[in-house]
């Protein structure tokens, strides 16, 4: 074929292709749009997936009536006049091609009057063909209608999901948005009935509220912004207990402009190690303040992902927000001790993280809620620099607690408390990789187990089996345990039914799976009143130093107690 110019309704049709992939692309636009506008009250509508209708009303500047034909055309923007503008712009559109790009691909119509107008005007655009602006009646503000999107390319519209899963697309974006604009409220209705609400009041934790629900939204917990250099990280996350099975709910924000990166998810995710099952993915929102310069909007037809000046320092900073705010949100079970108290997990984080030796009495009182010192997220060994210092073992108290130097003051580790947290981390390591590692029997252990055992067995078999227990049914109350955890080392018929009691007690921890590792690898560990050789301490003292959250068993008890030299001075009175 010889080479010709496309006719300007194909160059349209194309481009729009671009802009424009389903439903949930066109609300995004449109509600952006509307957000450039300055709305207060934003209401998006759609009928059968956004393929019928799709309807966007805002409260904002509106476009006044001489202006709305160039509205529709491609390349034209109130908000950019110059490519070096681009480095500036904080409003989310500066293309100037959304309009264009929807109203060729649908039948458009906009209706919108700037404020103090006697009357608006109205524009209808069928599959890129404008008609004349019309005066009509109207409130201040601007409302786009979207009918028959890609009706007139049977290809694009083929390629549409069912309406459920187009609007779940909907709703993930407004979800974002409303996330990142709080002030602006939000409303979303799908075939006539309300699917998210937002009150505009401001506040975050409102805006979760109408995204995620009350009862979810009281379990995701505010992060407390730390300016680094440039970068400031807010927003709010979920609890481990309020994990999902997909990536759909955690959003980010940069500079207020929902994007994708798979860096800032993997860092944030990252934060979250050992407190998630594999196959668990947190909920939030985190949302990273920068300069504008330092970042490349400009690089994504739909602007979806960005280009960071430096991602490395990005992360990290989200990675240690997202840490911090989880520890600070670890529960506290510590009882109280006699001689000094036992620190929780959350504190002893902080004793061994926060290097400053002149805070005040550290080991007896409460931790401050201050925030830890940056840590680089690239070695994931080192993660918040939260393990275990090395240690000196000097011996073993009342064949339970082993007692070792460190670099600042003396550590006494409960022995149990120790080994669970490392065959924890050895289960989850090797669920997460190759399987658990089993032990097979050389003949079949015949139990008879009792009524709540059984049922418990019944109930978690599946998970029992991936943690590496092969037990079957054995005719009425008996099973038959044919290999056992590679972590399980002696005491079987012991361990076993520990862990189904249990298990039949309610279990500790967020999934099935996560309950049956811990109850396996707390059962299966040393226990107190094993006397302990050096050796043996020194390698428990060892792995435990490897493990990547040390500091508390699976149950949540501390496996450290540290009193510092300044204590240890304070107590002798050398202070
Ligand atoms: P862009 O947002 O990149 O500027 P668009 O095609 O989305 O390009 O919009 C073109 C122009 O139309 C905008 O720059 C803005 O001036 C005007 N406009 C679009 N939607 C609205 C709205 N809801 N309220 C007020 N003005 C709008
Ligand atoms: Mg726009």
């Amino acid at each position: 074929m010889p080479i010709v110019r496309l006719d300007e309704a194909t160059v349209r049709r194309i481009a729009a292709g671009e802009v424009v992939e389903r439903p949930a692309s066109v609300v995004k636009e449109l509600v952006e749009n509307a957000l450039d506008a300055g709305a207060r009250l934003i209401r998006v509508e759609v009928v059968a997936g956004g393929r019928e209708l799709i309807r966007v009303q805002d409260d904002g500047c509106g476009i006044p009536a001489d202006e709305l034909l160039l509205a529709v055309e491609r390349h034209t923007t109130s908000k950019l006049r110059r490519f070096e503008d681009l480095a500036h712009v904080l409003s989310y559109g500066f293309r100037g091609e959304a309009l264009a790009a929807i109203s060729a691909v649908s039948d458009f119509e906009i209706v919108s009057c700037i404020p103090g107008a006697s009357s608006g005007a109205r524009l209808r655009v069928r599959f890129g063909r404008p008609a004349r602006v019309e005066p009509v009646g109207a409130a201040p503000g601007t409302v786009v209608t979207v009918r028959d999107l890609f009706a007139t390319i049977p290809a694009r519209r083929r390629f549409l999901r069912q309406d459920a899963t187009e609007v779940a697309y909907i709703q993930r974006a407004l979800a974002a948005l409303a996330l990142a604009r709080p002030d602006v409220r939000f409303e979303f209705i799908v075939d006539g009935r309300i699917a998210l609400a937002t009150p505009g009041s401001g506040q975050l934790v409102d805006a979760l509220a109408g995204v995620f629900g009350l009862e979810t939204a009281a379990q995701i917990v505010p992060i407390e912004p730390v300016p680094h250099d440039e970068v400031t990280v807010t927003g709010a996350i979920g609890l481990p207990a309020v994990s999902r099975a997909n990536r759909q709910t955690f959003f980010i924000l940069v500079n207020q402009r929902w994007v994708e990166s798979r860096t800032l998810v993997a860092a944030a995710e990252q934060a979250y190690h050992t407190l998630l099952m594999v196959g668990r993915y947190p909920i939030g929102v985190i949302a990273v303040q920068l300069p504008p310069e330092r970042v490349d909007v400009n690089v994504h037809p739909t602007k979806r992902e960005v280009r960071f000046a430096d991602e490395r320092a990005v992360a990290a900073a989200v990675h240690e927000a997202v840490r911090r705010t989880l520890l600070a949100h670890l529960p506290d079970q510590s009882p109280p001790s006699v001689a000094f108290r036992p620190l929780s997990p959350p504190a002893v984080q902080r004793r061994l993280l926060v290097a400053d030796p002149t805070r005040a009495a550290p080991v007896m009182t409460r931790p401050d809620p201050e925030p830890l010192p940056v840590s680089p997220i690239e070695d994931s060994q080192t993660e918040s620099g939260q393990r275990l210092p090395i240690l000196r073992v000097l011996g073993q108290i009342r064949q339970a607690y082993i007692i070792a130097e460190g670099p600042d003051g003396m550590y006494l580790i409960d022995q149990h408390a120790a080994h669970e947290r490392i065959l924890l981390e050895r289960l989850f390591e090797e669920l997460a990789t190759h399987g658990v590692e089993q032990q097979r029997l050389l003949e079949p252990l015949i139990l008879e187990l009792a009524p709540s055992q059984l049922e418990a067995f019944e109930r978690y078999a599946g998970e029992l089996a991936c943690l590496g227990w092969e037990i079957e049914p054995f005719g009425g109350a008996s099973v038959a345990v044919r290999a056992v955890p590679a972590v399980v080392q002696r005491s079987i018929e012991r361990v076993l039914l520990a862990v189904l009691d249990e298990l039949a007690a309610g279990g500790r921890g967020t999934t099935s799976l996560e309950q049956v590792a811990i109850s396996t690898a707390c059962h299966s560990a040393i226990r107190a009143g094993q006397e302990l050789s050096l050796p043996e301490m020194r390698e428990l003292i060892r792995q435990l130093e490897q493990c990547r959250a040390p500091l508390a068993c699976g149950h949540g008890r501390p496996t450290v107690v540290h009193l510092s030299t300044e204590e240890l001075e304070r107590q002798f009175g050398r202070r």
